[in-house]
């Protein structure tokens, strides 16, 4: 089943919206506890804070860069992987009991 529109936060927004990879990463409100809890917030709000968009922290986050364009190592990088599979379980599991 493919979903246009993000279904963890069609309850929580007034406007739909789209269901993109970077929506879960970013802004989904119903990720919001796990963005905090894996670190993902800190993350974005470095990259804010040094004026950088959201697009390059996501692909930086994906890629294994940091902030001062330096690559992570490779235990940070793994273990980036690793928060992004649980941000996505733990955001599909907010809507999959629903259905
Ligand atoms: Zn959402």
């Amino acid at each position: 089943m493919r979903h246009t529109w993000c279904p963890a936060c069609s309850h929580l927004t007034p406007a739909r919206t789209k269901l993109t990879s970077r929506h879960v990463f970013e802004s989904c409100p119903a990720a919001q506890e796990e963005r905090i809890k894996l670190g993902i917030n800190v993350f974005l709000t470095s990259y804010r804070a040094a004026g950088r968009s959201a697009a390059a922290a996501f692909f930086d986050y994906v890629n294994g860069f940091q902030v001062d364009g330096e690559k992570v190592c490779m235990d940070e990088h793994l273990s980036r992987g690793e928060a992004l599979l649980q941000l996505t379980d733990s955001w599909a599991a907010t809507w999959e009991m629903q259905d």
